[in-house]
């Protein structure tokens, strides 16, 4: 990505919008955190915003609100950030996983046979965490079918997504509540740490709230205890400017996709994300898999082309998560694919240039390995 261009397109409006909050010097909860809310609420299609300081204390915050209770199970994917289960942990529960199919994302099956084992193993299941994994969104209609069989509640992990679809509907309004991170690379970035849960739920939005803000109703009135995690104004204000712009930088990404997916449709070796009608990938990543991806990844080093891996290890391949002693076959795609995907440069001012560039050094790459 090159974060720089965006910083360099919006140089004047930035400045002057960062001086603003430092000449009144209103740091937390003013007006430019209202307006983001507000215009962030609209930019997704739902009723309430609450700005908070990152991602993860979204999901945080989200499953505190639901009340979880001490071990229960949330599933989440077995292919994302840290984040998607740490949550889990954070709020006393206890993470699942489930598998991703052929789209990077899970699926009603996976989610089902996630379901069947924590059941089979006595496990009381509240709810899933669906991850719209590298901006793919899920299929909501048969996730949310599954779930409501099974009365669990579903978040959605949209901190890749902002702007996504499913069904002409936008990703963040399928569930309770959805977690979206600002982090400077996600597709909205801000200067720094910030994210925003969203929701349709007034009562559910109202408790979110107070637990963001150390659980208060009014000043020094706190009727739970909460924590500290707010969307502070300069980042508000950085936001405010890049809203605007959102869509018009999304429908660059999914332009930059769909010429990698030309440029590379008959490269044998390289396994393109399928395309999808309009707004349903977002694309903050174009993940392709390949054989041999070291090689590959150090011949397009040596071309000057930077690649990521999103991610090296699947969660429950992790130290971290070796106490739920799962088994490899219960997450065998994430598995399997995390030695083989690459993530290729993709960000709104890629272009065609840069594009052909790559592709032709990939096919240069994976013929040679
Ligand atoms: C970035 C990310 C998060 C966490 O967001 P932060 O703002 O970094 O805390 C959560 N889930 C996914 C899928 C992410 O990519």
């Amino acid at each position: 990505m090159d974060l720089k261009a965006q910083r360099t397109q919006l140089s004047k409006e930035l400045d002057s919008a960062v001086r603003d909050v430092m000449d009144a010097s209103a740091f937390i909860g003013g007006a430019q955190l209202r307006a983001f809310e507000q215009g962030f609420a609209a930019a997704q299609g739902v009723r309430h915003c609450i700005g908070v300081g990152n991602g993860t204390d979204a999901l945080v915050v989200i499953l505190r609100a639901l009340g979880l209770g001490a071990n229960e199970v949330v599933i989440t994917a077995a292919n994302s950030f840290i984040a998607s289960s740490e949550a889990v942990t954070l709020a006393g529960g206890r993470p699942a996983f489930a598998d991703c199919g052929p789209n990077y994302v899970m699926t009603a099956e996976t989610l089902s046979a996630a379901i069947e084992r924590e059941k089979k193993a006595g496990r009381r299941v509240r709810g899933v965490i669906v991850v719209h994994l590298y901006g793919r969104s899920c299929d909501m209609t048969a996730l949310g079918a599954v779930a409501e069989r099974h009365e669990l509640f579903v978040v959605e992990d949209c901190a890749q997504a902002h702007l996504g679809m499913h069904a002409g509907k936008p990703v963040g309004g399928f569930g309770v509540a959805a977690a979206f991170s600002f982090y400077p690379g996600k597709n909205l970035g801000a200067f720094g740490d910030a994210g925003a849960i969203v929701s349709n739920d007034a009562a559910l939005a109202e408790r979110m709230r107070m637990l963001a803000n150390h659980g208060r109703k009014a000043k020094y009135d706190h009727e739970i205890e909460g924590t500290n995690s707010r969307l502070d104004n300069l980042q508000a204000a950085v936001l405010n400017v890049k809203l605007p712009h959102l869509r018009a930088w999304t429908e660059a990404r999914i332009r930059a996709a769909d010429r990698y997916r030309e440029r590379l449709a008959n490269v044998r070796g390289v396994v393109v994300p399928a395309a999808t009608p309009a707004f349903e990938h977002v694309y903050h990543l174009f993940v392709v898999r390949v054989a041999n991806r070291s090689a590959v990844k150090e011949k397009l080093a040596a071309a000057g082309i930077d690649t990521g891996v999103h991610y090296p290890h699947a969660l429950p391949d992790l130290a971290a998560y070796a106490y739920l002693e799962t088994r490899r076959e219960e997450h065998e795609n994430a598995s399997d694919w995390s030695s083989s995907i690459l993530s290729l440069p993709m960000f709104p001012e890629i272009t065609d240039a840069q594009i052909d560039h790559v592709a032709d050094a990939l096919a240069d790459a994976v013929s040679g390995s």
